[in-house]
């Protein structure tokens, strides 16, 4: 069959299915393409102003017919024109029309944007590619029906990112529709009509005051800066051509989205997102595009400093290093390689995370190194490496446009991964059906059907319910279970062997709600399912993790397009630390470290000879230390130095009082840090390192994508690059290795880590691969399509087991206390603060279930104690009907209130991931 063609002003081209006739038009022409107004790629043709009219004929001498270009598909043998003289008379008509709209001083034919050589908007270009000069119609809108602030300005300044200015509105909706289509929010409407008709927000309130989630995304569409950001609003100030625009990755969640960093003079002016980007398609959250300004903030670290005599010292970059060689190799001969350690951080990039483990490994001689996976994902990894041999997302977000269901376990991703809540939101708001298993009312569970709302620590009970259902009503997927798996009989009679009402008992949850949920998620054609910290964070994490995977393998739910077992990883690279070998127990590309050809491996690719590290310090081959041994050891002595990378220890892991008891223990403490964190505080040497605007490297989202992260600006006077840093001290110690340049260090990766096989600095291209990726670029989308990574996928059996938590103390302290992050803020707050976030959002509060608020006489926003076995802190409670009787929540990005006083030692039973999610509490008015 001949190829379909379209005839462009004269000239034929072959068509792709399903474009439009604008579409069509700007994949050929870049150039001379049609004008438009209410479009933009990223939302639903509209069809409404139709400045995008064109010329079409189905004959090449056939009438000619004026259509919309951008909703109209283009079809075989059509013959399109663009610029005909009577379009293009249209189009003058229009804009004049348009133009009829604005108060006459906001003509921008009159004014000075159009005539010189500054970045126009998007508006005032098609003014003046259309041609237009006067107005010849009369009426106007009137600025008197807008409403004006106490000030009397008609421009809403409430919000410290956004303005909006309707005088400079043409009502072309673009805004509305990106508030409902891309974020899903609907905090945008149109209130009036003709000249009266105004963009509100909510019941015509200001922005601070609306719903608003701060996405910008209707400040990034609006095509006449109506609604526009403050960052955005300096383009419009300086010459196009000073402006240089940087693409890079966003380094707060494990999204991963690309943004666009315009740039002048080493000063970053504003952040976008580009269209073209295959994870967030021109969409970010608020931290994406706003909270940057950390970077270079006054509080930045800008010189290494030793402590001395009780102080930390600026001193030179020299003496630092020289310091630490010192130091790091007096402790080790003293007391051996494991008495150092080492954490990296997800913030960095995946070189200098595989640099750090590869310091301590094949310099120090030890496998002391961890990530803070440890405190959020290793169960995932752990459980689904048991499960399906690799413990990483199996599909990709774009999976959600296929799913027929979605199962979402402990995680609130509108606050936590903010573009991906925003695709999940979409979606069951278009029909997908959503089942939420979380103890807290999130955002997501008032849109799902069924929201199983347990007791927090029971997760493993409600799963093997779900289980229990899809069994018992014979709803396996046969044929996958017989070929893909083993050990179904003995997974299915211990299952079908349980109490369910018991189970229902524990986890206070309505069993015919599960039954219900469990019959849907069986019965549906495709479902994906994704699960968070909610899940991880609990002494049965790993379990409840190959719960999920089971009830993937009972439905046939994996190897395919829309479906899969995600996890909504927390941190930007936290996949790529792991991947890079930041564990204990498995090196670069997840060898285990005690075996023996393992060992050889390693030391064949970092040139290690005689099995020595050194002239004396033998290749490590047993399992390092683990973030929570790490500070068991540093009490008992055994441990002598720590290198922390990046990480907030002090103020992010559990029960603070033994955190901090075990870095005073010990000889040597090194903090690479931005700012002077909580645990840079307590370090005796601290280094200045960079942000991810500052360097060169990859990062690894939760999708598997290993992405491009380009500097924007160089390093802050007196900072180094994290790698960079790490170079210097590994030449210091006397090993030999290359300044810190991404393109290299990515070559040395490849050639360790098999998934890494085929990837190149130059073939990551703009939007990255998915490993793994075979030699010549091939990535992959989808895990185990026709085998597991491990073979057969193997289920697990393990019956609900309460938490030592509340076994111990739950009498004592009869509240659960379950923690996450909201939007506004990320983790310790250490960048997020230190932006005008921390106008929007300026402290932690303590949601109180309002029985429970008034048994214990508490009012709403009023301080109250809340403690635990291990200590006290005060805040203010927020009575709320988002948490169940008996449940508490509060999030954690605060220093001034450290949470962590009271979170507590139990962990992960196979892990050692902290029980951050249960930690059993009273609460009191103080
Ligand atoms: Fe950054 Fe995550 Fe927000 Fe995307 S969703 S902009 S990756 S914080």
């Amino acid at each position: 069959m001949s190829q379909a063609t379209a005839s462009l002003n004269g000239i034929d081209f072959p068509l792709i299915s399903g474009e439009t006739i604008l579409e069509f038009s700007r994949r050929i022409e870049s150039e001379h393409t049609i004008p438009t107004l209410c479009d933009d790629s990223r939302l639903e043709p509209y069809g409404s102003c139709r400045v995008c009219s064109v010329d079409v004929a189905l004959s090449a001498d056939g009438p000619r017919k004026v259509m919309a270009s951008c909703h109209t598909p283009v079809s075989n043998g059509m013959h399109v024109f663009t610029h005909s003289p009577r379009v293009e008379k249209l189009r003058r008509n229009i804009i004049e029309l348009v133009l009829s709209d604005l108060p006459e001083q906001n003509l921008p034919m009159q004014g000075v944007p159009i005539k010189d050589n500054v970045n126009r908007t998007e508006f005032e270009q098609v003014v003046l590619e259309t041609g237009v000069s006067e107005v010849r119609f009369v009426g106007r809108k009137s600025v008197d029906s807008l409403q004006t602030d106490e000030k009397g300005s008609i421009c809403d300044t409430s919000h410290p990112y956004m303005r909006m200015d309707l005088s400079m509105c043409i009502d072309c909706n673009r805004c509305v529709r990106a508030c409902d289509e891309i974020q899903g929010e609907q905090v945008l409407s149109v209130s009036g009509r003709g000249f009266d008709a105004h963009i509100i927000k909510g019941q015509d309130v200001s922005f601070k005051e609306s719903d608003c989630v701060s996405c910008g995304a209707c400040a990034q569409t609006c095509p006449t800066g109506a609604i526009s950001d403050v960052f955005r609003e300096q383009l419009t100030l300086v010459p196009a051509e000073s402006v240089e625009t940087v693409r890079t990755v966003c380094s707060y969640c494990g999204v991963g989205c690309n943004l666009e960093v315009s740039v002048k003079d080493n000063k970053i002016l504003s952040i976008e997102a580009p269209k073209d980007a295959a994870v967030n398609s021109g969409h970010t959250c608020l931290k994406g595009r706003y909270a940057w300004r950390f970077y270079n903030h006054p509080d930045r670290l800008t010189t290494p400093m030793i402590k001395k005599e009780g102080q930390l010292t600026p001193v030179s970059w020299t003496e630092a290093f020289d310091y630490l060689a010192n130091k790091l190799q007096t402790i080790k001969a003293e007391h051996g390689p494991d008495a150092i350690a080492g954490i990296s951080s997800a913030r960095c990039t995946n070189e200098e995370n595989y640099l750090l483990q590869k310091m301590l490994r094949a310099v120090i001689g030890t496998n002391n190194i961890d990530c803070c996976a440890r405190v959020c994902h290793s169960p995932t990894a752990y459980g689904m490496q048991k499960s399906f041999g690799t413990g990483a997302a199996t599909n990709s977000i774009d999976d959600l446009k296929q799913t027929e269901f979605i199962l979402l376990i402990g995680a609130n991703p509108t606050a936590a991964h903010p573009v991906t809540g925003a695709k999940i939101k979409q979606k069951v708001m278009k029909g997908t059906p959503l089942i939420v298993i979380d103890p807290v009312k999130t955002e997501l569970a008032k849109y799902a059907q069924w929201h199983i709302q347990l007791r927090p620590g029971t997760n493993v009970a409600v799963l093997n319910m779900m289980a229990y259902y899809i069994i018992s009503e014979n709803l396996i997927d046969e044929r996958f279970v017989q070929t893909r798996t083993e050990d179904y009989q003995s997974y299915a009679n211990a299952i079908l062997a349980l109490d369910i009402d018991e189970l229902a008992l524990i986890s206070g949850v309505d069993k015919d709600l599960v039954k219900s949920a469990a019959i849907a998620y069986a019965n549906a054609n495709k479902a994906m399912s994704f699960h968070g910290l909610g899940v991880t964070e609990h002494s049965q994490g790993s379990r409840a993790i190959m719960c999920i995977a089971d009830l993937v393998m009972l439905t046939g739910n994996i190897g395919s397009q829309g479906v899969g077992m995600n996890p909504l990883r927390g941190q930007n690279n936290v996949q790529g630390a792991a991947d890079m070998g930041c564990q204990p127990h498995q090196g670069a590309g997840y060898f285990t470290v005690d075996d023996e050809k393992n060992s050889e491996y390693y030391q064949q690719h970092y040139g290690i000879q005689n099995g020595l590290v050194d002239n004396v310090t033998p290749w490590p081959a047993v399992n390092g230390y683990k973030i929570p041994e790490m500070f068991n050891a540093a009490i008992a002595g055994d441990l002598k130095a720590l290198w922390i990378m990046g990480e907030d220890v002090v103020q992010t892991d559990p029960n603070q009082q033994h955190v901090v008891a075990s870095l005073s223990n010990l000889d040597l403490l090194v903090v690479q840090e931005i700012f002077l964190s909580e645990t840079a505080k307590m370090a005796d040497v601290v280094l200045p390192g960079t942000s991810f605007l500052e360097k060169n490297g990859t990062f690894t989202n939760g999708e598997r994508r290993v992405q491009k992260v380009n500097a924007a600006v160089p390093p802050k006077s007196g900072c180094k690059t994290d790698g960079q840093i790490i170079v210097e001290m590994m030449n210091a110690l006397g090993h030999s290795q290359p300044t810190y340049d991404a393109d290299t260090m990515l070559q040395e990766i490849a050639d360790v880590v098999p998934f890494f096989a085929g990837i190149t600095w130059e073939n990551l291209g703009d939007n990255g691969l998915q490993w793994p990726v075979e030699k010549g670029g091939k990535d992959t989308q989808i895990l185990h399509q026709e085998n597991f990574t491990r073979g057969l996928g193997k289920f697990h059996f393990y019956e609900f087991e309460e938490s030592t938590e509340v076994l111990e103390h739950g009498e004592e302290f009869p509240f659960i206390l379950t923690t996450s992050r909201n939007l506004e803020h990320y983790n310790a707050g250490t960048m997020t603060r230190r932006t005008a976030n921390e106008l929007i959002v300026s402290e932690d509060v303590l949601l109180i279930n309002p029985n429970d608020a008034a048994s214990k006489g508490i009012k709403d926003q009023s301080q109250v104690k809340l403690f635990s076995a291990r200590g006290e802190i005060e805040l203010k409670a927020e009575i709320s009907d988002k948490v169940s009787d008996g449940v508490l929540f509060t999030t954690f990005h605060f220093p001034e209130l450290m949470i962590n006083r009271v979170t507590g030692d139990v962990t992960d039973k196979h892990t050692k991931c902290p029980e951050y999610k249960v930690v059993s509490v009273d609460v009191a008015a103080v």
